[in-house]
C-alpha cells in the first residue's frame, strides 16, 4: 500500500507518517484551543517571571501544570515552557525532589521523547523548558476521528522505543495516556510528561490531580498495582497503560469491566487481541516484560506472510529486498555522514569514526562495482572512490605536516626526549616538584631539549611538556594528597573488577606514550609562570562491597611564557588511565568580567537574595571588607563578550528585583570591567576539596 498523496487534500504525505495518514488533515481537524485554564497564570505574570523569554501562548494544560509556547531570543529558538502547578511548590520536600528528578529527565535523549532542556525555579514557579512539538496530542488526534486501525498500530513502535529507552535508564513514565503522547507535523510520536508523576511525588495525589485537571483523568490508564501499591510500581505499569492507549485507539473505548476484544470493534486480527490482552493482564508478571517485547509481538503479528492483520491492508508496505545498488549507496551515505554525526559527541569520536567511514566506503565501492549496471550502483561506486581518494590525500597531507622536520621545529627531538623520560613519568606518584604559586617564577629546570645549531631556529625552550605535566600532577597531589592515594588504591580494585572499570576513550595525551599531535605539545613549551589546580571533579564509578569507587579529575590552569615573551594560558583536565595520569581535555580559558554592585535590602540576607535573583548560572562574590558590595561575573570567549555578559547579568538582576519592589536596594557601582587576560583563578583562594 503506497499512498503518496492524501485522498482528501491531495497534499503529499511524508514517507514516515504512521500508517500513511495525512498529518495536515489530522492537524487541521484536531487543533483546538487548550482547555480554558481557570487557574492558569496570565501571560503577563509568566512574562514577568521569565524576562529572558518571549511568551507566545498557552498551548496546553494538564493536571500538573500549564504549558506555554515561548521563544528564547538568546538561542533564537521556540521552546515549550511548563510551569508546574503552584500548589505543588507548597510541599517542603518538593524543591529537592523536583531538582533531582528534573536532572534525570534532562538526561533522556531520544527521538520519541520530548527533550527537557532546562529546569529551575523563577518568580515562585517551578518550571521546565523543553523541546516544542509543533503538533497535537493523541487525545486531540483521536477526537478528530481519523484513526484507522493501521494508523493506530503504526504509532505503537515509536512509543515502545521511547519506553524501552527510558526504562533502560531506570525511568518509568507512570502516566502514559493520550494527552501525554504528542504527534508532530511529520507524524512523529513524542512522549511528553516523562517522570512528572515521580516529580509530583505522592502517586495517590497526582492521581487526584489528574482527575481534577482532565475530564478523563489518568485512572483508567493506570495499572492495577498503581492503585493498590503505588509505591511498588515498576516499568510494567507503563506497559499496561500503553495497552489501554492501544485499546482505545482501536476501539474508541476504554477497557473497563468486561470489555470486548479489539477485533470485535475494529478490523484487526485476533493476534492483535492477544497482544493487547497480554498488556492488560492484572498480574504484571503475565504482561509483556518489556516495551520491546510489545513492539516485537506487534511486528510479528503484522508480518504479511504469516497472517494478514488488518483487513487486507498491512501497516507498513511489505519490505522489498534491498538491492545491492541501494545498499551500496546507503553505505556511502552512512559512511560520509558518520564522522560528522560522531563529531557532535566529541572530536575524538569523530577521528575514530573516520576509520569506520573508510571501511564503509570500501564496502560501498565493492558493492557499487558489483551492481554497476544500476544507476545507484554507479553513483555509489564513483562517489565512494572519490571519497576514498580524498581521504588518502588528506591523510598523506597530515602525515607530511606532522613528520616534516621544517614545519615543526624540534619535532624529532621532542619525541625522543619524551621517550627517554617515559619511564620516569609512568610512576603513579609523581616526584614532588615544587608547586609554583601565584605568578611566582618556577626555578628554571634543566632543559631537556637542546636547540638545533641553525641560527634561524627559535631559542631553546626551558620547560617541556612532561615537566609541566609532572608539576601539574604534583600540584594535584599536594592540594589533595589523601585523595590521590585513595585513588591509586582504588585503581587496584578497579583492575581486578572489570565491571567497575568503564570503557574510556584514549587519553588526549599521557605521560608515557605521547602520541598527541606535536602542535599540542608545543603549547606547553616555555617557562611555567603559574600553575594552579582549580578543582577536583569527582565522578562516581561503581560500588564494591558498599564502598564507593570514585574518580578524581584535577583541572589545572597553567600559564606559560613562550620564548618570545608572550604568555600562553591553557587549561588541562587530568584523568587517571590505568594508574597513569593523562590529560583528558584541553582548552583555552575564558575571559571573565565583573560589574560591581551595592545591594542593601531592608531585610533579609543580601547574598542569599542575590543568589535567588541571579539564578544558579550566574557567579557573584562579596567584595572583601566592603559590606553590601558584590562583584557579578560574566564570561565570554573574548573580553568584549565577557563584558557584555556581565552587564546582561546585572540588567537581568535589576529586572528581577524590580518585580519584587527591591530595585532601589540595588546600586551599580561600576559598569563591567574589561579584563586584560583570560580568567585563570589566580585571584582566588586555592581549591579545597570539601569533606564528605
Ligand atoms: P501535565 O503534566 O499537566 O499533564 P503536559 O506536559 O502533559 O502537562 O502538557 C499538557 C498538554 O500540553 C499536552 O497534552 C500537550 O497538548 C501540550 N504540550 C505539552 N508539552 C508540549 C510540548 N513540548 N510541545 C507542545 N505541546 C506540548
Ligand atoms: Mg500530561
Amino acid at each position: 500500500m503506497e499512498t503518496n498523496h492524501c485522498p482528501n487534500c491531495h497534499a503529499p504525505i511524508p514517507a514516515n507518517a504512521p500508517g500513511g495518514f495525512c498529518p495536515a488533515c489530522l492537524l487541521r481537524d484536531a487543533e483546538e484551543p487548550p482547555a480554558s485554564g481557570h487557574s492558569a497564570p496570565p501571560l503577563e505574570e509568566i512574562a514577568a517571571a521569565f524576562p529572558q523569554l518571549e511568551v507566545t501562548s498557552l498551548i496546553g494544560q494538564g493536571g500538573m501544570g500549564f504549558v506555554y509556547k515561548v521563544r528564547q531570543p538568546s538561542l533564537d529558538r521556540v521552546v515549550a515552557l511548563k510551569i508546574l502547578s503552584p500548589e505543588l511548590g507548597r510541599d517542603p520536600a518538593f524543591a529537592e525532589r523536583f531538582a533531582r528528578e528534573a536532572r534525570t529527565l534532562g538526561k533522556l535523549h531520544h527521538p520519541n521523547i520530548v527533550t527537557v532542556f532546562e529546569h529551575g525555579e523563577a518568580g515562585g514557579f517551578f518550571y521546565l523548558i523543553m523541546e516544542y512539538v509543533d503538533g497535537v496530542n493523541l487525545r486531540q488526534a483521536m477526537r478528530a476521528g481519523r484513526f484507522t486501525p493501521q494508523q493506530a498500530l503504526a504509532i505503537v513502535p515509536g512509543i515502545c522505543d521511547a519506553l524501552q529507552y527510558a526504562h533502560e535508564q531506570g525511568v518509568w513514565h507512570r502516566d502514559i495516556k493520550p494527552e501525554n503522547i504528542l504527534l508532530d507535523r511529520d507524524g512523529k510520536v513524542k512522549i511528553a510528561d516523562f517522570g512528572i508523576a515521580r516529580i509530583v511525588g505522592d502517586p495517590q495525589r497526582d492521581f487526584t490531580l489528574t482527575m481534577t485537571g482532565n475530564a478523563l483523568g489518568s485512572a483508567a490508564y493506570m495499572a492495577p498495582e498503581q492503585h493498590e501499591k503505588p509505591h511498588a510500581v515498576d516499568h510494567r505499569a507503563d506497559i499496561y497503560s500503553l495497552g489501554v492507549v492501544i485499546y482505545e485507539m482501536l476501539t474508541g473505548e476504554l477497557p473497563l469491566g468486561r470489555f470486548p476484544a479489539p477485533s470485535q470493534r475494529a478490523a484487526v486480527d485476533a493476534r492483535i487481541d492477544e497482544i493487547v490482552f497480554k498488556t492488560l493482564e492484572k498480574e504484571r508478571k503475565l504482561r509483556q516484560q518489556s516495551a520491546t517485547e510489545v513492539k516485537t509481538d506487534m511486528h510479528r503479528a503484522m508480518q504479511p506472510g504469516q497472517c494478514p492483520p488488518v483487513q487486507s491492508a498491512t501497516i507498513a508496505a511489505p519490505r522489498r529486498p534491498v538491492g545491492l545498488a541501494k545498499l551500496a549507496f546507503g553505505l556511502f551515505l552512512f559512511g560520509i555522514t558518520i564522522p560528522f554525526l560522531l563529531w557532535i559527541i566529541s572530536e575524538r569520536a569523530a577521528e575514530r569514526g573516520i576509520m569506520l567511514s573508510a571501511l564503509m566506503m570500501l564496502l560501498s565501492l565493492v558493492l557499487g562495482i558489483i551492481s554497476f549496471r544500476e544507476t545507484l550502483g554507479k553513483v555509489a561506486a564513483i562517489a565512494s572512490m572519490a571519497a576514498i581518494a580524498s581521504m588518502l590525500i588528506l591523510l598523506l597531507g597530515i602525515g607530511m605536516m606532522t613528520l616534516g622536520p621544517r614545519k615543526i621545529p624540534y619535532a624529532n627531538e621532542i619525541s625522543s626526549a619524551v621517550k627517554d623520560n617515559a619511564d620516569q613519568l609512568t610512576v603513579p606518584k609523581a616526584p614532588a616538584a615544587p608547586t609554583v604559586t601565584k605568578m611566582e617564577k618556577a626555578t628554571p629546570p634543566r632543559p631537556l631539549i637542546q636547540p638545533p645549531k641553525a641560527s634561524a631556529a627559535p631559542a631553546a625552550p626551558t620547560v617541556t611538556v612532561e615537566e609541566v605535566f609532572r608539576k601539574a600532577v604534583a600540584a594535584a597531589n599536594e592540594s589533595d594528597g589523601q585523595q590521590f592515594e585513595l585513588h591509586m588504591k582504588m585503581q587496584k580494585i578497579d583492575s581486578q573488577d572489570p565491571i567497575a572499570m568503564p570503557k574510556r576513550e584514549a587519553p588526549l595525551f599521557d605521560s608515557s606514550s605521547f602520541k598527541q599531535p606535536l602542535e599540542m605539545m608545543e603549547l606547553f613549551i616555555g617557562e611555567v609562570v603559574n600553575i594552579k589546580v582549580v578543582s577536583i571533579e569527582k565522578k562516581r564509578l561503581a560500588a564494591i562491597n558498599s564502598t564507593w569507587l570514585g574518580e578524581f579529575s584535577p583541572v589545572v590552569y597553567t600559564t606559560i611564557r613562550k620564548s618570545d615573551g608572550t604568555l600562553t594560558r591553557v587549561c588541562v583536565k587530568f584523568e587517571n588511565y590505568d594508574g597513569r595520569w593523562a590529560g583528558s581535555d584541553l582548552w583555552f580559558p575564558n575571559y571573565r568580567a565583573f560589574c560591581r554592585v551595592e545591594f542593601k535590602p531592608d531585610k533579609g540576607d543580601a547574598a542569599t537574595m542575590l543568589k535567588t535573583h541571579l539564578g544558579k548560572n550566574t557567579d557573584f562574590r562579596a567584595v572583601e571588607n566592603k559590606l553590601g558590595e558584590f562583584d557579578v561575573f560574566g564570561y565570554g570567549e573574548d573580553a568584549d563578550d565577557a563584558r557584555t555578559h556581565a552587564d546582561m547579568c546585572v540588567e537581568n538582576l535589576r529586572v528581577s528585583l524590580k518585580k519584587f519592589g527591591l530595585e532601589t536596594a540595588l546600586k551599580v557601582i561600576s559598569p563591567a570591567v574589561i579584563p586584560e587576560a583570560p580568567y585563570m583563578a589566580e585571584d582566588e583562594p586555592p581549591f579545597v576539596e570539601p569533606k564528605p
